[in-house]
């Protein structure tokens, strides 16, 4: 046959048959002509072949590639998941959109036994959702909080009926050192509500002016480190945000930022473009921006009002409180007075001599002196209420920012107060916060079993840097489970351990426990004279550890710790926060469930840790004996390495 009939037949040219037919085995010479008709039939099927093969390589490369876009893709919107501290094992599974049997199964696979209720931490769910291919990211756990805060706020408000319009409250963003300080200050300066208390001002992070007779209430966040900040004060309680931009600098970042804040709240916003009497200020500039931003300015035919101003030189100040006032209008901001009241913390510090200093914005209803009050989970009665301008006042009404003096704690900026004006209700309320343990007030009724007399108290205080910290250690201390004991917290608080904290301890028979915060070393001879026990911690399970230990002593019962068997470690499997999967044998006696397990290194103990589970093969298992090797779950001190060996005992108490 004729080369060229060939190449003809397979659809080819001469010289591409030529050139490939030595690949395919057949040798016929770089300028054959005839082929050997008995070799044409094999030729074809081995062309055949190889084309079917070059195809269907093309077809895997082909989908293969579709499978990595598909992942890539994946990996950006499906394959990630957002975890707070801590992610319920139902909840975690619907984000990852797999049954919960199969999250639950890769737990216990892990050595992490749950139901579908309880939560798993976030360490322990980033190794799961990684081994399962998702990608965790740390949910902004404050945003979280000021959602639900919100939410809440919201739910108060509605319940409410408005009858008197309401001053603006009115929050100042913008870029750092485009002029927000010097605006706030520029306003208070003019307009002050009250001018014959002349000048005696105190920050309380909120103030007031009269403009036409009409009021107007300025949340005054200081300085620039206040951004986040503002996110929950002003967001949550602003009606109107001011925008500065310093017309010689122009759109920045955090004016960026600022912008889509007040979108995402759905403001009401005038940009105040500032710094016009500077040199090279080009307000048209800023116009122009923020027409590129679809924020076209009203004078060039859209909808964004603006205003002309210099902070420095109080030019244009007067224009911008009118238009705040303009905009109120058209809003008609109404809230009642009759009600008890509600309203949000928007400034919260301990003061070195006057103590805790909380500034709270009225929302709904008029705030006494007297009231009862919840403020996020803590109780108070108003003793002391002063505006902005260091007055004693009786009462106070919506949009006015008022100091709450003699509080025992300080609560955190967003929290919401409300009054709970019936008695049966405040106790209501408060009996159900104790049983949520998270109150520690001397008010709060004692739970039955610490009235049992053969139950021996430990009586603590708490002081910490913030308040969460004193929280999350009374919570954990709830559950440490000694025999016949008790541990109750009769005084939480923030800041140093005081002389008045040592005097009540004395009293009380109480341990004082300061956590992340500075040995008051003025307090040594007070707390040598008074023979009180203060201790300092800066991990909270090593406290713990501690509290259990005395908890054990004043029981005045002895006790003993009995051998029950070794491990060597032989490998690691995973490695959290809370502890480790270790695996290794069994080299005497043999290991129970629910032992304790001393960690030791070149035959020191390092430290003492819990066995939460046992695994023989892939079972789960009470009992491994001598000779056998071993999968266990570990609570405690992640510091075990290949070579140590894990001693495991009981505790026996004699
Ligand atoms: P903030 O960071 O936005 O609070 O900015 P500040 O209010 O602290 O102002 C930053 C700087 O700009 C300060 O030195 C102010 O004196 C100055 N400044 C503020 N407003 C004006 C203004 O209208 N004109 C001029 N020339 N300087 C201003």
């Amino acid at each position: 046959m004729n080369v060229s009939a060939l190449a003809r037949q397979l659809k080819v040219t001469v010289s591409e048959l030529l050139e490939k037919l030595p690949e395919l085995g057949f040798d016929v010479g770089a300028r054959a002509i005839k082929i050997d008709d008995k070799l044409v039939p094999k030729i074809i099927e081995a062309w055949r072949r190889a084309d079917r093969k070059e195809s269907f390589k093309k077809e895997l490369s082909q989908i293969e590639e579709r499978g990595r876009e598909k992942n890539d893709e994946k990996t950006v919107v499906e394959k990630q998941i957002s975890v707070g501290e801590t992610i319920v094992v139902k909840d975690m599974a619907e984000l990852m959109k797999l049954p919960v049997a199969r999250l639950m199964g890769e737990l216990m696979k892990n050595g992490i036994m749950v139901s579908l209720n309880e939560k798993v931490d976030f360490d322990t769910a980033t190794i799961i959702a990684e081994d399962l291919g998702f990608k965790v990211v740390k949910t902004d756990h404050e945003a979280l909080e000021e959602i639900s805060k919100k939410a809440r706020l919201a739910e108060l408000l509605t319940e409410r009926t408005a009858t008197i319009t309401k001053p603006p409250v009115v929050v100042v963003m913008g870029h750092v050192d485009h002029g927000k300080t010097k605006l706030l200050d520029a306003i208070r300066s003019t307009n002050v509500v009250d001018q014959e208390a002349g000048g005696i001002t105190q920050h309380i992070g909120a103030y007031q002016v009269e403009t036409k007779g009409k009021l107007i209430t300025f949340l005054d966040t200081p300085g620039h480190e206040a951004f986040k900040a503002m996110r929950s004060r002003g967001g949550q309680i602003a009606d109107i945000a001011i925008l500065v931009v310093a017309a010689d600098d122009g759109l920045q970042p955090q004016t960026l930022e600022s912008i889509s804040v007040i979108q995402k709240e759905s403001l009401s916003f005038i940009v105040a473009i500032n710094k016009i009497d500077k040199e090279g200020a080009d307000p048209d500039r800023i116009k122009q921006q923020l027409t590129e931003l679809n924020l076209t300015p009203e004078d060039w035919g859209g909808k964004t009002v603006t205003c002309l101003i210099s902070a420095k030189q109080k030019q244009g100040i007067s224009e911008l409180l009118d238009l705040v006032l303009l905009i109120a209008d058209m809003e008609n901001l109404r809230a009642d007075t009759e009600g008890s009241a509600i309203g949000t913390i928007i400034e919260s510090h301990i003061d070195k001599s006057a103590g805790p200093v909380t500034t709270v914005l009225v929302q709904a209803g008029t705030l006494r002196v007297g009231d009862m009050f919840i403020v996020g989970e803590v109780p108070g009665k108003i003793k002391t209420l002063q505006n902005w301008m260091a007055k004693d006042v009786a009462a106070a009404t919506p949009g006015m920012p008022v100091k709450i003096l003699g509080l025992k704690l300080s609560p955190a900026v967003g929290e919401i107060l409300q009054v709970i004006s019936d008695k049966k209700q405040f106790k209501d309320k408060l009996k159900n916060l104790s049983h949520r343990g998270h109150t520690s007030n001397n008010n709060v009724k004692q739970s039955e079993d610490e009235d049992r007399a053969d139950v021996t108290v430990l009586n603590l205080i708490i002081k910490s840097d913030v308040l969460g910290s004193a929280e999350a250690i009374e919570e954990a201390l709830s559950k440490i489970k000694v025999s016949d004991t008790k541990v109750k917290v009769i005084k939480k608080g923030l800041g140093q351990i005081t002389d008045a904290d040592i005097l009540q301890a004395e009293a009380t028979g109480a341990m004082v426990i300061g956590f992340h915060i500075k040995e008051n070393k003025s307090l040594i001879s007070l707390i040598d004279q008074k023979g009180v026990i203060v201790l300092y911690f800066d991990i909270i399970y090593k406290l713990l550890e501690h509290i259990e230990e005395t908890l054990q002593n004043i029981r005045g019962k002895k006790t003993i710790h009995k051998f029950i068997g070794r491990m060597e470690v032989l490998a690691i499997f995973k490695t959290t926060k809370k502890g480790m999967i270790v695996g290794g044998k069994v080299i005497e006696g043999k290991i129970t469930k629910n032992a304790k397990i001393k960690v030791l290194k070149s035959g020191e103990v390092e430290t003492i840790g819990q066995l939460i589970n046992l695994q023989a093969g892939k079972e789960n298992v009470s009992e491994v004996i001598s000779g056998t090797q071993a999968g266990i779950e570990y609570h405690g001190d992640p510091i075990i390495a290949v070579g140590d060996t894990l001693e495991f005992f009981e505790e026996i108490y004699e």
